[in-house]
């Protein structure tokens, strides 16, 4: 959705260089189109297999992205109570919510059950017991699967690999049995399910079919012992190609693989995805305010720093960076792109080949629209970025950029 068009670079019909002169920068752009084609291929690619898409808020929480899924009928994932008003408020359906998280606390669980949520995914017996005694004082049942650690490598980074015996998530797959029937004691909890979730920015699939398959077999023994498991929850995880190297599977693809392993009937497939439907649908536009050369190296400084995209500084993670247009002859400089903040770790990118660099310009930061804005702050008392959502030759701001007075609300001297 992010093409050149007589060497302008434009989001769906709307030319990238309009929405930077007109609303600011750094600003975030997204296209509605990308977004729902996404969500649609994970919901096509099922078929007749019944499953739920559970969007996962926190890859970009923005109440109008919010809102473009909850009307195509995604459900949702969450792992806050602040996710879950962010649904409601953008007329998601709680019956198609899902909340997720290793640390859930009390209000939000009360929060999560008065609205009716489809279930829990549960980390620990001591959680099951909190929400058991929850549902008991407001007189509902609970319904709830454990998220189980499979124990399998989602070879990816660290920070964002899930799925092993050492990491903080899940209960370990040896010992969900006992821990399910050790739940039939609760007698407002009903499991309904088994989840997991081995980690994010998965560009081999293969971890995530020999989850499903430790998954698969688990409820195979959890229904044989009179379990009425009616649902496998995959979570999320599918990469996205940051750049032209990165072998990103498809998501037809990745369903259809799926579908081979598990076309168990009865089961309800749902699916928790977060980057693979927001990342590529995204742009961070960013201007380029100074050019700096040391003795050893070139910069390129530009106005959106790690405050509003860290994932470069937290995940040395590659982002695309394009001019909004592209010159007729291109004389490339070798430099890092680097923000105002006062860290060494403030860079979107290093020694990077760049065209059209010179104070003024306009650059896309590619591949954005996942844990970018997600993740900003105000480190350094910086305003949080404008948000823009694109629909075919129209755009909007979605979200204004916040203000200086926006930064102290709620101090008091
Ligand atoms: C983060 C997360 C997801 C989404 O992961 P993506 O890599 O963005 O698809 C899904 N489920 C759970 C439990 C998560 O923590």
């Amino acid at each position: 959705m992010f093409e050149y068009c007589e060497r302008r670079l434009r989001c769906e019909q709307v030319d990238l260089d309009e929405i930077a002169r007109s609303a600011g920068t750094p600003c975030y752009v997204y296209s509605s189109r990308a977004i729902l084609d996404a969500y649609e291929a994970y919901d096509d690619a099922f078929g007749d297999v019944p499953h739920m898409v559970c969007y996962a808020v926190k890859a970009n929480s923005t109440l109008a992205v919010l809102s473009l899924l909850a009307k195509a009928g995604a459900g949702f994932d969450i792992v806050s109570g602040g996710e879950l008003y962010r649904v409601l408020q953008a007329g998601g359906d709680p019956a198609r919510v899902v909340f997720s998280g290793v640390g859930k606390t009390a209000p939000e669980i009360r929060f999560a059950l008065t609205n009716g949520i489809a279930g829990f995914n549960c980390e620990s017996e001591a959680e099951l017991a909190e929400i058991d005694a929850i549902a008991e004082r407001l007189g509902v049942a609970a319904r709830f699967s454990l998220r189980v650690n499979p124990d399998v490598d989602a070879a990816t980074h660290p920070y964002i690999s899930t799925g092993l015996r050492g990491h903080k998530f899940g209960v370990d797959i040896e010992a969900a049995e006992h821990l399910y029937r050790r739940a039939r004691s609760f007698r407002h909890l009903r499991a309904t399910g088994v989840s997991c979730h081995i980690g994010s920015q998965i560009l081999d699939i293969s971890p995530i079919l020999e989850a499903a398959e430790k998954v698969l077999a688990l409820i195979e023994r959890l229904q044989a012992e009179g379990h009425e498991i009616d649902h496998v929850d995959l979570g999320g995880g599918l990469g996205i190609a940051y750049q032209a190297a990165d072998r990103a599977p498809g998501i037809r693809e990745f369903i259809q693989q799926l579908r081979g392993r598990i076309g168990r009937d009865g089961l309800t497939v749902v699916v928790e995805p977060g980057r693979s439907i927001v990342g590529s649908a995204g742009v961070l536009l960013t201007r380029v305010l100074h050019r700096k050369k040391t003795p050893a190296k070139e910069f390129v400084v530009v106005d959106a720093a790690m405050n509003d995209l860290i994932r470069p500084a937290l995940y040395r993670s590659h982002h695309d960076i394009l001019p909004l247009r592209q010159p007729e002859a291109s004389t490339t400089v070798l430099a890092d792109v680097v923000g105002p903040i006062c860290e060494t770790g403030d860079f979107l990118a290093r020694d990077r080949e760049l065209v059209d660099v010179r104070p003024g310009k306009y650059l896309a930061i590619a591949s954005a629209g996942a844990y970018g804005f997600a993740q900003a702050s105000n480190y350094n008392s910086r305003p949080r970025a404008a948000e823009v959502l694109v629909e075919g030759d129209r755009w909007r701001v979605i979200r204004e950029r916040e203000t200086y007075a926006d930064l102290i609300r709620g101090e008091t001297k």
